[in-house]
C-alpha cells in the first residue's frame, strides 16, 4: 500500500510564491488557484513576525468534499489522493462550500489557457476544449508526474521528475513529499524526527498535508 503525503516547513518558507507559480505552469491553471501562499504574519514592521502558509488540497482521509458530491465525481484513490472525475463533475460547487481549506476552484475562465490562446493559431477552438472549464478542480499532488515516474522506476519525493512541481521548485527547501508507508521516504523520515501539525485538526478531516511550525506557540 501507498499513502502519499506532503510536508510544509513553515520555519523555512519565505513566501516567495515559487510553488504557486510552478503549480500553475505545470498544471496549466491560473497561478494561486490550486496552490496559494497566505501571509499570516503578525505585528508591524520592522519587528513583524513573518509567517507564510502555503495551502492546497490536503488530500483528507475523511474529506467533506467527497461526502457532498452529488455525482460521485469526487473519489478517493487507494494511494490516498482525492481526485475528481471531470467527466462526472457538473460544476455545482457543493464541494467548494464543503471544503474547509478553500482548496477547490471552479474555473469559468482559465486565464492560463486564454493567454496561450492569444498567442497561438487555432487557440480559440482549443480553449473551448479546455477540460478544466466549468468543472471543479484542485491539486492532485501532480499525480501524472507520480504515475509516469513510478512506471519508470523512479521514487516520488526523491527523484525530481516523479515529484510534485511545487516541491521541486521551492526556493527554500520548505517542502517534502513521499510515501508515508515507506519509512525511508523523505516525509516519513521527517515525521519520525520531529512533531508536525495539520490545519484545523478539530474538524476530523484527517489531512495528509502536514506542517512544521516551531516558532511562536506552534499553532498555525
Ligand atoms: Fe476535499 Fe478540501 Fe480535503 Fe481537499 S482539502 S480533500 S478538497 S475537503
Ligand atoms: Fe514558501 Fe517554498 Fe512556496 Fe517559496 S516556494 S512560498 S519558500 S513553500
Amino acid at each position: 500500500m501507498t499513502r502519499w503525503a506532503m510536508l510544509i516547513n513553515l520555519d523555512r518558507c519565505i513566501g516567495c510564491g515559487a510553488c504557486a507559480v510552478a503549480c500553475g505552469m505545470h498544471n496549466r491553471v491560473d497561478t494561486n488557484s490550486w496552490r496559494r501562499v497566505f501571509d499570516c504574519g503578525q505585528g508591524p514592521a520592522p519587528e513583524r513576525l513573518h509567517l507564510y502558509v502555503p495551502m492546497s488540497c490536503m488530500h483528507c482521509a475523511d474529506p467533506p468534499c467527497h461526502k457532498v458530491c452529488p455525482t460521485t465525481a469526487t473519489y478517493i484513490r487507494s494511494d490516498g489522493i482525492v481526485e475528481i472525475d471531470l467527466a462526472k463533475c457538473i460544476g455545482c460547487g457543493y464541494c467548494m462550500v464543503a471544503c474547509p481549506y478553500l482548496a477547490r476552484v471552479l474555473l469559468h475562465h482559465n486565464e492560463t489557457a486564454f493567454v496561450e490562446d492569444l498567442l497561438s493559431p487555432g487557440g480559440h477552438a482549443r480553449r473551448k476544449r479546455d477540460p478544466y472549464q466549468g468543472v471543479c478542480t484542485k491539486c492532485n499532488f501532480c499525480r501524472e508526474r507520480i504515475e509516469k515516474g513510478l512506471s519508470q522506476g523512479l521514487r516520488p519525493g526523491v527523484d525530481k521528475p516523479a515529484t510534485p512541481a511545487c516541491v521541486i521548485n521551492c526556493t527554500s527547501d520548505a517542502l517534502a513529499f513521499g510515501d508515508l508507508e515507506d519509512p525511508d521516504s523523505p516525509v516519513s523520515r521527517i515525521l519520525a524526527a520531529q512533531p508536525v501539525c495539520a490545519l484545523q485538526p478539530e474538524l476530523n478531516t484527517r489531512p495528509y498535508l502536514f506542517y512544521i511550525h516551531t516558532r511562536g506557540d506552534g499553532e498555525v
